[in-house]
């Protein structure tokens, strides 16, 4: 579906051609080493623990006088052993098959590698002529090389972290191809890489979109949009929302990047969109939403966020059920929260519109929607409800 959309630049098709051989004999020997650990290792550390049920035994007979009491406990000592070692050869048998099933799945066999590489000749198939960026001329390479050099001395992304590698230039002469094809195809750019040193957007250890510097250099030279996500995360991308949404929505996910700069944000879980009674008999449509660490999982801990507009709605691009972005703002009674954006690439397809309701749930009558100020909430047009309401909630 989108292989006529790919594009791979020559330094990533270079650099994989180069890295092929050694990465997948280096990978072979991290599976030896395991399987090695699983036979020998379990078979010294068993030996150790039949070693010191044996002392047991002998300790335990040392005062038993009797031979055929003697006896029979040091057959039941033994039979304890031979118990041991059938669990241990069975435990060892289920895991080093388990382990070859592990390795088989993830990992091709060197000598297969070397002979007929399967990924490779399927990338062949996708790379025809101009899937791959072009070889550029010697000449040019070293220019860019210099170039390179000098944007990762002065901590420019990409690249920067790879600093202390001898030749840190591989993701800066990528990023050079990115720009000149976008500028020469007039075509805004997803790069996929799971390279996620320097040139993602980082929040609480959860990427959240490119490196902003990358987005406006890209726009700044070839007036394109540009945005770059890991494998997994496109993989998720593709599967639900491909042609429908995904540039827009990528768009969305680096300007709300964009607003709050590099720090300070936290991550949330919409759990669900509800509203809060005010005193004034006003309703304020607010999310509810679970806090989460910088793994995305829960931290126990819950917070009410109100929706400033449906504008706003609209425009942030936010979902019922969305993953999002949050920052601490000062308010009223101590500190509150303030939705930034979504984390589209979490997406799972459960996620809805916000419908506010469009009738009273304590009379049923109708609710309308009030704005005053950049502030909106819902009121119930049946008066006594109304007073109902702010009686309830006391002065
Ligand atoms: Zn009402």
């Amino acid at each position: 579906m989108v292989s006529h959309r790919i594009w791979v630049p020559y330094q990533a098709a270079l650099e994989y051609q180069r890295n092929r051989l050694a990465v997948a004999s280096t990978q072979q020997k991290v599976h030896e080493t395991i399987a090695a650990l699983a036979d020998g290792g379990f078979d010294a550390v068993h030996a150790e623990y039949v070693r010191g049920v044996a002392e047991l035994r002998s300790k335990a007979v040392k005062e038993v006088r009797d031979r055929e009491v003697r006896t029979a406990i040091e057959w039941e000592f033994d039979n304890a052993i031979e118990s041991l070692n059938k669990a241990q050869s069975k435990c060892v048998d289920n895991m080093r098959s388990a382990l070859a099933k592990i390795r088989q799945k993830h990992t091709i066999d060197f000598e297969v590698v070397k002979a007929s590489d399967p990924v490779r000749a399927a990338l062949d198939e996708i790379l025809i002529e101009d899937r791959v960026g072009n070889r550029p001329s010697d000449e040019e390479y070293e220019k860019r090389k210099v170039l390179a050099n000098e944007r990762i001395a002065a901590g420019r992304p990409p690249g920067y972290a790879d600093v202390s590698k001898d030749d840190a230039t591989g993701d800066c002469l990528i990023w050079f191809e990115l720009l000149d094809v976008a500028k020469n195809s007039s075509t805004p750019m997803l790069y996929i890489t799971d390279d996620v040193k320097d040139a993602y957007q980082k929040v609480r250890g959860q990427i959240v979109g490119p490196d902003v510097r990358l987005v406006r250099e890209m726009r700044d030279f070839s007036g394109q949009d540009y945005h770059q996500t890991t494998l997994d995360g496109f993989l998720r991308l593709a599967r639900k929302h491909l042609r429908a949404t995904v540039s827009e929505d990528t768009i969305r996910t680096i300007e709300s990047t964009h607003k709050v700069g590099e720090t300070g944000l936290l991550a949330g879980k919409i759990k669900y969109y509800a509203t809060a009674n005010s005193s004034n008999g006003a309703r304020l449509p607010i999310f509810v939403i679970d806090l989460l660490d910088e793994k995305l999982a829960p931290l126990g801990e819950m917070v009410a966020v109100s929706i400033p507009s449906r504008e706003w709605l609209n425009n942030s691009g936010i979902l019922d059920k969305d993953y999002v972005t949050l920052k601490r703002v000062p308010g009223n009674f101590g500190e509150g929260y303030q939705i930034v954006g979504p984390l589209v690439d979490r997406r799972t397809g459960e996620e809805k519109a916000v419908r506010y309701p469009e009738n009273c749930n304590a009379c049923g009558s109708r609710l309308i929607l009030i704005s005053r100020e950049g502030r909106e909430w819902l009121e119930c047009t049946d008066e006594p409800c109304r007073e109902r309401l702010i009686e309830s909630l006391g002065p």
